[in-house]
């Protein structure tokens, strides 16, 4: 994750002096630049800043006109943040199970779609890209939306292009635990013009930020308020900049290695979605025994399955489906019965149980680091 520093506190400063602190018609400068610039880094035709990962997913789901008696497929091991916005929505999440990869396995994707599945939210975990190009296809047979939660992947490109402008929308975060971070924040990234105008009015009580002098494309809808602040989006813009160069010399890294660890004959290097891209470094260990053995190792990390509201099973008011009201409850007006318990995705827990991450420990030279990558797989 990337360092704050003067440059973030100097755009910030600068936010302040001016005074508009909040985003209203063209005194939001800070915010209407942010998002040009972060549309035109990624692709995306258009980007939306939000308070929030699990506020820019919570739009994009409502833009998509998701919501009861919807089915939405969220793989079982994410943040907690992606199932819950299904249900913010009124619709209910079915889990599927990950694969070695640690992103949703196409074959239980296509196991779990049911005549009242809409869409396949695909979680790009901790770097590593889903496998895009079986997911669109599954999606486009199916007739499925696909909403990339691409919290955890800012700025990662899947085979050149960016993760959350591969599916219909996608989700960024600027959370302190991610690749920008402004301490809180996210973004809804989307090509499609409806979608754009309904998450935008979504995110701000049905759109007051703009003059509509010709009007809305869309009829606005009933909102919340989501919107950012010109301090968040001034420090955004400096996060902006150093993004790229940063996964840069992640990826270099990585690859040194991934490399070395994929001599040793203890566990495998996790297989990648997209190998020449990766950032994202992780070890499979052949069972669980073993991975609590390499634990120990310097430069080892956790093991996964402690990764707590990353697991399902650590999902407690999702499992017993408890919501705010006992009435607004999605699993009561779903088209089938939809049941959790701590069994249903058993895969998941195995390949969290025997995968640890590695630290890349980008504050140490390259050389330090290969040290360490020969002491892990000696
Ligand atoms: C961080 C995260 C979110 C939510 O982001 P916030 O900015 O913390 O709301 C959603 N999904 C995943 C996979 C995340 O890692």
């Amino acid at each position: 994750m990337p360092r704050i520093g003067m440059g973030e506190w100097i755009a910030a400063g600068g936010a302040i002096a001016r005074g508009h602190l909040s985003r209203y018609g063209k005194q939001a400068r800070y915010t209407n630049c942010f998002e040009k610039r972060l549309a035109q880094a990624t692709g995306a035709t258009h980007a939306l800043a939000v308070s929030s990962g699990t506020a820019a997913l919570i739009s994009a789901l409502a833009a998509a006109q998701i919501g009861p008696g919807d089915e939405v497929l969220v793989p079982a091991y994410t943040w907690m943040a992606t199932a819950t916005a299904v249900v913010m929505v009124g619709a209910v999440p079915v889990f599927v199970d990950i694969d070695e990869t640690l992103t949703i396995d196409p074959g239980d994707i296509e196991a779990k779609i049911t005549p009242y599945t809409r869409a396949i939210m695909p979680v790009h975990m901790g770097n590593a890209p889903c496998d895009m190009d079986a997911i669109m296809g599954i999606a486009s047979r199916h007739g499925l939306l696909v909403i990339e939660d691409a919290c955890q992947a800012v700025g990662v490109r899947y085979k050149d292009r960016h993760l959350g402008t591969i599916g219909h929308l996608g989700a960024y975060s600027f959370n302190k635990m991610k690749n920008m971070n402004i301490g809180e924040g996210g973004a809804v990234l989307t090509s499609d013009e409806r979608y754009f105008v309904r998450a935008r009015g979504y995110h701000d009580l049905g759109d007051l930020i703009r003059d509509h002098e010709g009007g809305l494309s869309e009829p606005s809808i009933i909102g919340v308020n989501y919107k950012v602040t010109e301090i968040q989006t001034a420090m955004a813009a400096v996060q902006l900049r150093k993004l790229g160069p940063m996964l840069e010399r992640m990826r270099r890294r990585r690859a040194m290695m991934a490399e070395i660890l994929s001599g040793s004959s203890e566990f495998r290097v996790t297989p990648h979605n997209d190998a020449d891209n990766a950032v994202s470094l992780t070890i499979l260990a052949p069972t669980k025994e073993a991975a609590v053995q390499l634990q120990g190792r310097r430069g080892v990390w956790n093991r996964l399955r402690d990764s707590s509201k990353h697991v399902y099973t650590n999902w407690e008011p999702i499992l017993a489906q408890r919501t705010s009201h006992p009435k607004f409850n999605p699993w009561a007006w779903a088209n089938r019965e939809i049941r959790y318990d701590k069994d249903m995705c058993l895969r998941t827990l195995d390949i969290l149980d025997r995968t640890c991450v590695v630290n890349l420990g980008m504050t140490y030279p390259s050389a330090v680091m290969r040290r360490v990558a020969r002491g892990i797989a000696r």
